[in-house]
């Protein structure tokens, strides 16, 4: 999400490669698995953005302090300034933490162009092929403010609305500009532009650790689609907006976001959620589908819904734990893996990883995504399926490059499949095992 606090490869949480396994005989190394081990790359822990604190543990005397800042302040390109509302102390942390904040960034080439779509206003069209992961845009938004804070000061007025028309005028009338899907519905035209291009800025902002939100010009008109092709995250450093490629996307397609807070619902859960909030029906390819092809995306949808609970993640990484302790090392790879049954541990992170792939849904925030990569990672290091490990570890690398403009160690390991913390401990073990 941000360049500055990507999360470090950190070796995997199973037992290092001098530990033993429950149940395991292991034998002393030959001289060749000491040269193995020697430069091991450990696989990735899986990425799991952070929670934002509890609405209820806001500090009011905090949000009494709530000041608008010009960001960069003295920067002369209006279209550079970004009107920041925080609260006290929030500039000095975030120089200590970030010196020279906000710090300059590369504007990326521009590979895209705003146009009138049809049936959705306006809309981002790639205007060069893009590959996954790469930067599409990257902006400073024009208004930053925390999710939750008072609307109304003391006086009866609007703090949003006082806030909007405290900005730069190049900015206000861009402001203005946008999008607004919630008409006279709104307590005001302000939150209602707020409410309809509003984006989670991160939810690592010093000084009071809420989710602030942020409306940008560009990433702003890029519209939804339930088969998304890029994502957004956010840089507290640089005090910048991305959206990157999470699929390929051809010169001429428009770029697209997913505007749900649920995107692994069936058709008729996601125009719901849609309708609700946003005022229109999805036409999206995944949406227009009937019959027996619906039925199919809705049931992928739900089975990637119930895998994304956080204790179903847990309850199948023990099941997982336990498939490896009990003997898959001493598995045939042909015998070891049944892609017709999700009965197996490794079976069912396949099927949820088809059913990902399928509706291009990858419900990364939860931690999903990366803990079935995981596990098809290491099972088929297990199995000593190199060419498995390659690609599982390089679908790995490339979402999380979309997500967090990193790929977190993963690029290693699915360049040095044999060289993994993983692989050199379970041919240790096998050639143990064979031996004893
Ligand atoms: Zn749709």
């Amino acid at each position: 999400m941000h360049s500055g606090g990507v999360p470090q490869s950190t070796p995997c949480s199973a037992p290092s490669s001098s530990s033993t396994l429950p149940g395991s005989s292991l034998s002393p190394k030959s001289p060749a698995d000491s040269q193995l081990t020697s430069k091991v790359i450990p696989i990735p822990a899986r990425y799991q953005e952070p929670q934002p604190s509890p609405d209820f543990k806001i500090d009011v005397a905090l949000l009494r302090s709530l000041t608008l800042t010009q960001v960069p302040v003295a920067e002369s390109s209006p279209e550079l300034l970004t009107g920041f509302m925080h609260c006290t102390g929030m500039l000095d942390a975030l120089r200590a933490q970030y010196p020279g904040w906000p710090q300059p960034f590369p504007p990326p080439p521009r590979v895209y162009k705003i146009v009138p779509v049809e049936g959705a206003g306006l809309g981002v069209i790639a205007t060069a092929d893009i590959a996954v992961g790469e930067t599409i845009v990257r902006e400073r938004p024009i208004l930053v403010t925390p999710q939750v804070f008072p609307l109304v000061t003391s006086d009866g007025g609007s703090v949003l609305d006082m806030t909007v028309d405290a900005l730069h005028p190049a900015n206000k009338r861009a402001f203005f500009a946008l999008h607004n899907c919630k008409g006279k519905a709104a307590p005001s035209e302000v939150k209602a532009i707020m409410d309809t291009n509003g984006f989670p800025a991160s939810c690592k902002f010093p000084v009071w650790g809420s989710t602030y939100m942020a409306v940008t010009r560009d990433a702003s008109r890029i519209n939804h689609s339930c088969c998304n092709n890029a994502v957004y995250s956010f840089d507290i450093a640089t005090l910048t907006a991305f959206m990157r490629a999470s699929r390929p996307i051809r010169a001429g397609e428009e770029i697209t976001i997913s505007y749900l807070n649920f995107p692994a619902q069936t058709a008729e859960g996601r125009q719901e959620e849609l309708g609700r909030r946003y005022g229109f029906k999805c036409r999206c390819k995944t949406c227009r589908l009937t019959g027996a092809a619906r039925l199919r995306s809705d049931m992928a949808r739900l089975a990637i819904l119930e895998s994304a609970l956080p204790s179903h993640i847990r309850a199948d990484d023990a099941e997982f734990a336990m498939w490896l302790v009990r003997g898959a090392q001493l598995q045939l790879p042909a015998a070891a893996i049944n892609p017709k049954t999700n009965a197996h541990p490794l079976g069912l992170a396949e099927s949820v990883w088809a059913a990902m792939l399928q509706e291009g849904c990858y419900v990364f925030s939860t931690g999903l995504c990366e803990s079935v990569l995981l596990r098809l990672v290491k099972a088929c290091s297990v199995l000593q399926n190199e060419e498995a490990v390659r690609f599982y570890a390089t679908q790995a690398a490339l979402i999380r490059m979309a997500h967090t403009g990193s790929d977190g160690g993963w690029r290693a390991v699915a360049e040095n499949p044999r060289r993994t913390d993983w692989w050199a401990k379970f041919t240790a073990k096998r050639k143990g095992v064979s031996r004893g």
